[in-house]
């Protein structure tokens, strides 16, 4: 079939997916007024295949049969090309506003991390399979969504235990015959889900033998039987108090997934009670999800950057000391998320046989942007000043008998405009959100899992440098 254009994309989407949006079943996800604006900014994937300038980007030869298909389909083979999927979700994620199109990034990484673990099992038929779907996306170019957070009811009890509430907090497999499985449970906060073709399901933690029934990632089409989505809302239109904008409205919601007795086929089950490889799947899919955080995390640090200068130059401190200092820990902030976004690309590690961006740095670099992102709101809050919420709205500024006064006052150092300041403050406000401090936290997984890889990962080079601190006390007399 070959890339889909954006329009094929849209209707690939018109089939009979179940889809909940505010209490009321969504009859087409790409007319729905709210779900529109997702699909659309999902469609930035498709479109910068038909766009010259990014086509080398987001299109790759098939190494095989020599098709163009999504870079993000593409297994990597060295440090150039991780560095051009990176460089793919930063272009993407500049056209998207700051909003990365995730309709094939999420679900690539899953996808790369069955492949990576069943090629650690050795296991033939899941080799196989993970090739065969693979291949199934590619030729197809369709867009996938991961299902791995389930909604896990008591945090700190394993999924098979009796003291969870129910059985069904994690996915598992209830039923099995000789076409397939069948599958129960919830996945929480699944993005793009509803505007994806495919729903990859893997699971969110290591497991024990007692839990080898969760042990299950399997793959199914959005609209299969039992998969019932319910969606968050998402801010889809701009308000009348907003000075209104040539641009479209980017945003995506998440789904909480049910799969309420779902059958699987078996050519679509990729871990099927082999728990121990459980873990290694959670770990191989977080390094390369957390690479892809990492990356569409710096177009959004870049704009809490440009949103900084701009706001000091309007207000006439770019001079001013602690506003230079202020600019400065931006400025190490985002390029440290940068430099530890490339970093990982270029000192690589390989599991399974497939380079991935190295564990330690690719979660040092989702660590850094979300641990201090609250650091760097407050940063552009001081440069901002309280106008940033206390600032008149659009109406107001139109209104004639009141209009000219707040051109009049609420404008900046000679030459600045009351209405840049205005707009400058409204772009602030949609970018420094609850939501938004939420998902930096959040998403991708919390600090704490960060750490606990980044501790793990880095043991082997700990034990390195303590022999190397040995050799220079004179305790150990060879390296
Ligand atoms: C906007 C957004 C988009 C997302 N998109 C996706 C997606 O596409 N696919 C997907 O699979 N997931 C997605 N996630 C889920 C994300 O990975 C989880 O939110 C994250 O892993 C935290 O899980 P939780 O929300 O259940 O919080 P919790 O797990 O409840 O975490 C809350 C706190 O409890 C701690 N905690 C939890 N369990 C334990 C334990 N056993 N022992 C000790 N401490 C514990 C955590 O460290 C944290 O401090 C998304 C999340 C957000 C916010």
């Amino acid at each position: 079939m070959g890339l889909m254009t954006p329009e094929e994309y849209r209707k690939s989407l018109r089939d009979n997916r179940v889809v909940y949006y505010e209490g009321e079943k969504v009859k087409d996800v790409t007319t729905h007024p709210a779900l529109k604006v997702c699909v659309d900014t999902a469609a930035i994937d498709y479109e910068m295949a038909e766009m010259p300038e990014h086509r080398d980007l987001a299109v790759v030869k098939h190494p095989k049969t020599g098709e163009p298909i999504s870079r993000y389909y593409y297994t990597p083979t060295n440090a150039e090309d991780l560095l051009k999927r990176h460089e793919l979700m930063v272009t993407a994620t500049r056209l998207g506003g700051g909003v990365i199109p995730f309709s094939h990034d999420i679900g690539a990484d899953a996808m790369n991390a069955v492949n990576i673990t069943a090629n650690m099992m050795g296991n033939k038929e899941y080799i196989e399979r993970a090739e065969k779907y693979r291949y199934h996306l590619q030729k197809n170019d369709l867009s996938v969504a991961c299902a791995m957070s389930d909604v896990k009811g008591d945090r700190v009890e394993r999924p098979s235990s009796p003291k969870q509430g129910h059985p069904d907090y994690y996915v598992h497999v209830v039923d099995k015959n000789e076409k397939g499985i069948v599958v129960r449970g919830a996945k929480a906060h699944i993005t793009a889900a509803a505007y994806c073709n495919e729903i990859l399901a893997v699971p969110c933690r290591a497991m024990e033998e007692a839990d080898k029934d969760y042990a299950v990632a399997f793959a199914v089409p959005v609209d299969t039987k039992g998969v019932i989505q319910v969606l968050h809302p998402v801010q889809h239109k701009r308000s009348k108090l907003e000075f209104p904008i040539d641009l479209p409205i980017r945003n995506h919601t998440d789904s909480l997934i049910i799969f309420d007795d779902v059958f699987v086929p078996w050519e679509r089950v990729f871990l099927c009670g082999e728990w121990k490889f459980a873990m290694h799947l959670v770990y191989n899919f977080a390094y390369l999800h957390r690479h892809t955080a990492a990356s569409y995390r710096v177009p959004s640090a870049e704009g809490f950057l440009g949103a900084a200068v701009a706001m000091a130059e309007y207000n006439g401190i770019s001079n001013v000391p602690h506003i230079k200092e202020e600019l400065t820990d931006l400025v190490i902030y985002v390029n440290t998320l940068k430099s530890l976004a490339r970093a990982s690309c270029i000192d690589f590690a390989t599991h399974g046989g497939i380079p991935i961006p190295n564990p330690v740095l690719t979660n040092m670099a989702k660590y850094h942007f979300a641990t201090n992102f609250h650091q760097c709101i407050k940063l552009v809050q001081d440069i901002a000043g309280g106008l940033l919420v206390t600032a008149p709205t659009y109406q107001d500024f139109l209104n004639p008998d009141i209009g000219d006064f707040i051109k009049k006052y609420l404008g900046g150092k000679s030459g600045v405009t009351a209405e840049a300041r205005l707009r400058m403050f409204q772009l602030l406000r949609r970018m420094m959100t609850v939501e938004n401090e939420t998902v930096a936290v959040h998403a991708e997984g919390s600090f704490q899992s960060q750490r606990l890889m980044i501790y793990v990962e880095a043991l082997r080079e700990m034990a390195q440098y303590k022999k190397q601190v040995e050799y220079a006390a004179g305790i150990i007399d060879k390296l």
